[in-house]
Formats: structure tokens, sequence, C-alpha cells
């Protein structure tokens, strides 16, 4: 079977959400979470049965700190109050457009706002990039041979760093840096394993020609919420062997193959847990798949 070519989500302001197109949010799904998953998603485009609210949240944290950085290119630091407003308007917005909103059992919306307030003192207090700032959601669209799709994205902000003042005197580097809301900090290790920091960093050097520093901003929501800068860097090899996983992905996408992943970290908080639990039970289809959540007893019918 073959499958017609998926539209992913991608940023409205890179205008590329108009054509069918890889981003690095599809591909992670596919390679790194659930076939299956990925298909309900984005080839199936189900609603989804639950939404956790952190999905919600953390759009609308990454939307406030994007307003953050928009301001500090003119040299700004926003009042952490004006910084929360923000953050309550994306959020209520978010949480209105989500399919099935849940909560954990000891969540509530204001509790959340209140987490929100703790991680926006903590970045007002760490935020350390202002007239270095070169762009603040830049889109990009890049080919990749023997893909057929492009693979675009958005990075959340490029920044300079280094003057021509450092040790060795080189120029100010870009460094790409990408916002990121998580519920416990990451190790060391972390972002030079992320396939994200590999796809954008190849996004930015396909754009521009050079290769990027990457910097993860992780900001914990804990109890006493921190901001953690995290640093890597991708070469050659990295963006070749990338580019072989883009192309083997896209050819096993349009086969048609999407297998369950049951050991997969998405599947705790996964929008289409019903749909999977009958997809061995659908004998009608001749795909691999069922996206069908079933009726109680109808797959042993169908047996
Ligand atoms: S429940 Fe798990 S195995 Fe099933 S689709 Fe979701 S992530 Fe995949």
């Amino acid at each position: 079977m073959t499958i017609e070519a998926p539209r992913t989500e991608t940023p409205a302001s890179s205008g590329a959400d108009k054509e069918p197109h890889h981003s690095y949010t599809s591909l992670n799904t596919y390679l790194n979470v659930c076939q299956l998953q990925y298909y309900y998603r984005y080839v199936e485009k189900l609603p989804a049965e639950r939404t956790a609210v952190a999905l919600p949240f953390g759009t609308a944290m990454h939307q406030a700190l994007s307003v953050q950085a928009q301001a500090a290119r003119k040299g700004r630091l926003l009042p952490a109050r004006e910084l929360l407003d923000s953050f309550a308007a994306f959020f209520k917005a978010n949480c209105e457009a989500s399919d099935n909103l849940v909560f954990k059992r000891e969540e509530t919306y204001d509790d959340q706002l209140d987490l929100a307030g703790r991680m926006i003192e903590a970045v007002a207090k760490e935020w350390v990039d202002y007239y270095n700032i070169k762009s603040v959601a830049e889109p990009f669209r890049v080919e990749i041979p023997g893909v057929s799709l492009p693979l675009v994205g958005e990075l959340d902000m490029v920044v300079e760093e280094g003057t021509p003042f450092d040790e060795g005197g080189d120029r100010p580097r870009p460094v790409v840096v990408d916002f990121k809301t998580a519920a416990r900090s990451w190790t060391d290790s972390q972002p030079h394993r992320a396939l994200q920091a590999t796809v954008y960093s190849y996004g930015y050097r396909e754009k521009h020609g050079v290769t990027p520093s990457f910097r993860y901003d992780v900001l914990t929501k804990a109890k006493t919420p921190k901001v953690q800068h995290l640093r890597t860097v991708r070469d050659a090899d990295s963006f070749a062997r990338l580019e072989k996983l883009v192309s083997v992905a896209d050819r096993a996408i349009r086969t048609g193959i999407f297998l369950p992943n049951e050991t997969s970290y998405g599947c705790a908080d996964c929008p289409f847990a019903g749909a999977c639990a009958g997809w061995h039970c659908d004998h009608a289809r001749v795909t691999s798949v069922s996206a069908r959540p079933l009726q109680t007893g109808e797959c042993m019918e169908a047996a």
C-alpha cells in the first residue's frame, strides 16, 4: 500500500503549512515515539481522544517566551506580571482549542497559572539575551536529497555569541536557541542526543550556509523552577546521518507500515489510546492499521 504524503503541523509564520512536509515533530513521532501514533495524528488526522493539559501549557509558555524574546531584541525585559498575562491569554486560548482536555488528579487550572507564575519569575531572573538576538520564530524550509517532502520548522530564537575580543579573535557565532518546558531537569547528555538539535542545526545551515551552535533553554516545572542553558553542536557526519534517516523514514511512511510501539514513553498520555486498543481487531482493512476505536466485544465478533 502506498499512502498520500501526510501534511504535518507547522508554525503559521513559516507559510510552509500550505504544502505537505516533514517536520521535527512528525519525524520524532515516527522515529522515537510510535509509528501508529504518527499514523493516527498525521495520516488519519483523528481528533485527540484526550489532550493532557501539559500540551497547551507548554505551548503557552513557549508563546510567552517568544513575546519576551521579541521585547528583548529592543533591550526590554518584560515585567513578570506582563509576561504572566501573556501566558494566561495564550493558555486559555490553547485549552479552548484542545480536544478533550484532561488534568491530572492533583492539577487544576488555577494551579497551572500559579506554576506558570513561578516559572516566569525564574525566566525574569535568568534571561541573558538582548541586542545579540538576530531573529525570533525564524522559519526554514529545506529539501533533502531523495526525500519526497520538504523539511520545515521554526527556530525559536537565533542569537550571536562571542565578540571579536574573544580569545582567538573569532567572529560572533550563530546559536540556535530552543525553549523547552520540562517536568524535571535535563541531564548534560540529553542535548547531544536530541534529534531536534540536529534537525534545526541542519535547517539553519542549509538556509544560511553556516553551521550554528545549538542551545536548549530548559525551564523546569518544579516547585522552585530553574532555567538550564545546555549547549551542543552538530557536525557534517551528524547531518549526513540525518539525511539518511529522513530519507529512509520518508520511504517507510509512504510504504504505509505503522506498527505500535507498546513500550513507548508516548503511551502514558497517548491521545489515540482507544483507537490503538482496537488496532489488531479490524480485519476489514487491508492496511496495517485500524484507526477506529472498537465497541466492547466487537473485536471478538469480528474474529
Ligand atoms: S497507545 Fe502507545 S502503542 Fe498505541 S498508538 Fe499510542 S503510543 Fe502507540
